[in-house]
């Protein structure tokens, strides 16, 4: 079942390339790069010099032993929040950006919503002394100023995009606009499994180093596999990092976490695989949140890393075949799991991940006692203090 893939590119049905002509010959040059360079010893030793001494990994797996004892069964966290920058994106990042200089390629350029992807992208540039720029919808480079602030100071150009919805899915078309004309020396660090191939399996590769070592650390720390393994989607990259390694292994249960919104019936949110249909968006079909008339609907999470009307395709697809669970948090619930976590075990999460950790929460009684759990924390909750400030503080 799992093997279903036979043509490059596709998830099932999902996947593919559905972009301009103009657009394949980068798309294809860094595919080749995908054979030639990546495999290569060079590149392999360069990359994992760059994971240990300079990103952190490998990162710890943490025993929950307050929250286990009120859950009743063993809760597992996998620290992406002790990472460089914060979070699981600088993974991504170095990987795309030691292809770059690989490719003898002298610019990065990148999109962002909340800035995290941004900032990775422009650390990287930093350390490869690469010509960075990125791509920010004009909306979100108000609301998220101090990233802003860090990426001008990491050296990289911040352009704001005036187009459509002025957020993240116009900062997207705009990069893969201005990378049609750049394209002989620039490079498009996407920022999740997600766009037109191969993105998808690229950034799956760069992220699967944290399910793998998840798994090998999980089995050396208890002698057995997890139960379930939890993990935030917004466009699919911590997930399918953390899942990808364990599809294979029937007993796992896994589960994606997509964002519910506040909930309210009819609300805005970003759950495309729950609440959206099959359409074509950035390059790839895909599970997407959209009108009847295929216009796509803007998403909106109290995350702003979530806030995607897209997914990754292999999401899509794993959630076709039921390989893969895909639940709903809702705002209010990842908040309640954000003070949770950050009172009992002393971790402050970053706002996606409490979206996994409150899948959990919420599913208590459907979990049964003893199962042992292991939850993707993909990043830090600091970037999130100004929204959770907003809220009332728990009792
Ligand atoms: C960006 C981000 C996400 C969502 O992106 P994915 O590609 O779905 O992983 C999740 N968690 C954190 C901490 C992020 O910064």
């Amino acid at each position: 079942m799992t093997k279903a893939i036979n043509r490059p590119g596709y998830f099932g049905e999902f996947g593919g390339m559905y972009v301009p002509e103009l657009l394949m010959p980068p798309l294809r040059e860094i595919e080749r790069a995908m054979q030639t360079i990546m495999p290569a010893e060079e590149y392999q030793t360069a990359l994992r010099d760059l994971l240990v001494s300079y990103a952190g990994r490998e990162t710890p797996l943490t025993f929950c032993p307050n929250l286990s004892s009120q859950l009743g069964c063993e809760l597992w966290l996998k620290r992406e929040d002790l990472l460089h920058t914060g979070a699981h994106k600088i993974n991504n990042a170095l990987g795309q950006g030691l292809l770059a200089k690989m490719m003898g390629k002298t610019r990065l350029i990148a999109e962002t919503g909340a800035g995290q992807h941004g900032v990775a992208t422009a650390t990287v540039s930093a350390r490869f002394g690469l010509e960075c720029k990125i791509f920010m919808g004009e909306e979100d480079v108000e609301r998220q100023a101090p990233n802003v602030q860090r990426m001008r100071m990491l050296g990289a150009e911040v352009v704001p995009v005036v187009n459509g919805s002025r957020t993240l899915k116009d900062a997207i078309n705009e990069a893969l606009r201005f990378w049609i004309s750049h394209q002989e020396d620039t490079l498009y660090c996407f920022g999740t499994a997600a766009g037109p191939h191969p993105f998808p399996t690229l950034v799956r590769e760069l992220q699967s180093v944290i399910g793998r070592e998840a798994r090998a650390q999980f089995l050396a720390r208890t002698g057995s596999l997890p139960d379930y393994v939890v993990a935030a989607v917004g466009g699919g990259s911590n997930a399918i990092g953390m899942l990808h390694p364990f599809v294979d292994e029937e007993s796992v249960k896994l589960v994606g976490v997509e964002a519910g919104g506040t909930g309210e019936p009819g609300c805005q949110n970003s759950a495309p695989i729950n609440l959206g249909s099959p359409g074509v968006l950035h390059g790839e079909l895909t599970m997407l949140l959209q009108d009847a008339d295929g216009q796509v609907l803007p998403s909106s999470s109290i995350s702003a890393g979530l806030d995607y009307p897209g997914v990754g395709p292999e999401h899509a697809w794993l959630a076709q075949t039921g390989r893969v669970h895909y639940g709903l948090a809702y705002d209010h619930e990842a908040l309640a799991a954000f003070h949770r976590l950050t009172r009992s075990e002393g971790i402050l999460p970053a706002l996606e991940s409490s979206h996994a950790l409150a899948w959990v929460f919420e599913h208590n009684d459907e979990i049964p006692a003893g199962s042992r759990v292991l939850v993707n924390l993909s990043g830090r909750g600091d970037k999130d203090m100004g929204i959770v400030s907003k809220y009332p503080m728990p009792e």
